[in-house]
């Protein structure tokens, strides 16, 4: 199907992209690579009537980890702009944001799609989004009065929503801190889907990197959005050696923790809830191999 018909508007800065956004109200949506909006357009899902193009605007498509540590994303980076930086952009501390671009659909898509996009879209098994809760991250907002820091924890409201106004264009996320024992991993029912559940963890280890301090785990696909998980995180805090029981403890407190986890095509809740104590595990072990 094509989309019906829309008005196409080229912007030139994001100052003239959130002016255009105000003027033209609820009908106009931005379009940056267009691997999520073109497809709900040609669904009529979406029906702007008009598209306000940001993707040739300048400077927003930076990687790089600052002196402070903190690693700062430019919302029109691309994911595989993130899978193939150099180190000294994303090095070892980052290496989950790096990883975790191989599981978001194929090359082509990845080439395209852009970081802001998949955050701003919000899909809650989308790994930008799971890595924006686990780390913690800052989504930066610039809209006609000014810029504003979003946590992640109060970004995503729900199902594709986020606390994003319709005239703020997102322009950078910010991950503060380095996580080197942190691993991403999920299910799909074929290699480039959208995971059916997706598991992520960033470990805390004492300095010989034998025992288990502390540590967070989010969970995607289990709810309207992605999640933090305290029982979880609770039973990681209680520490312990790595290669113990704790790991399977964190799993079955995560599967146990999650309210009625939502049954569709893809999957029924007793399916989710088994991925979602295989994959935690899973994504302990990873984060320890490092
Ligand atoms: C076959 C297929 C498989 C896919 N698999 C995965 C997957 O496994 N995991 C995954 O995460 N994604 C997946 N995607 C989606 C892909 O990651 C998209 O790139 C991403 O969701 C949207 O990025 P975009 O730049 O294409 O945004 P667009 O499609 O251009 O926009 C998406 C939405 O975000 C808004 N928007 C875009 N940029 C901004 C901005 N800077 N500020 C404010 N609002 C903005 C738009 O108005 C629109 O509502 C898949 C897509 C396809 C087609």
């Amino acid at each position: 199907m094509k989309p019906a018909a829309f008005t196409y508007h080229r912007a030139r800065d994001v100052e003239g992209a959130a002016r255009l956004l105000a003027e033209l109200g609820d009908e106009a949506k931005i379009i940056a690579g267009g691997q999520s909006l073109v497809a709900m357009m040609n669904f009529r899902l979406a029906r702007p009537e008009h598209l306000v193009d940001i993707g040739g605007l300048d400077g927003l498509d930076g990687v790089r980890t600052d002196p402070d540590g903190s690693l700062r994303i430019g919302a029109l980076a691309t994911h595989h702009a993130v899978e193939t930086a150099p180190p000294e952009a994303v090095g070892p501390g980052f290496a989950v944001v790096r990883e975790a671009m191989r599981w978001i659909g194929h090359l082509p898509i990845r080439t395209r799609g852009t970081v802001g996009g998949s955050l701003a879209h919000a899909d809650s098994t989308a790994e930008w989004c799971l890595l924006a809760v686990l780390l913690d991250a800052e989504l930066v907002a610039r809209g006609p009065s000014g810029e504003r820091r979003i946590p992640a924890g109060d970004f995503f409201h729900g199902y594709y929503t986020t606390a994003l106004e319709p005239d703020e264009i997102l322009v950078e996320v910010v991950f503060p801190k380095p996580a080197p024992h942190a691993a991403l991993t999920e299910f799909a029912e074929r290699q480039g889907d959208f995971a059916v559940v997706a598991a992520a963890v960033d470990l805390r280890l004492d300095a010989d990197g034998r025992s288990v301090t502390g540590g967070r785990v989010a969970l995607g696909g289990v709810a309207p959005q992605p999640v933090r998980v305290p029982e979880a995180e609770a039973v990681l805090a209680r520490g312990g050696p790595v290669g113990s029981g704790l790991f399977a403890a964190c799993a079955e407190s995560a599967a146990a923790a999650v309210d009625s986890p939502p049954a569709d095509a893809n999957g029924s809740a007793r399916h989710r809830r088994r991925l979602i104590r295989t994959l935690v595990a899973r994504a302990c072990e990873e984060a320890t191999a490092r």
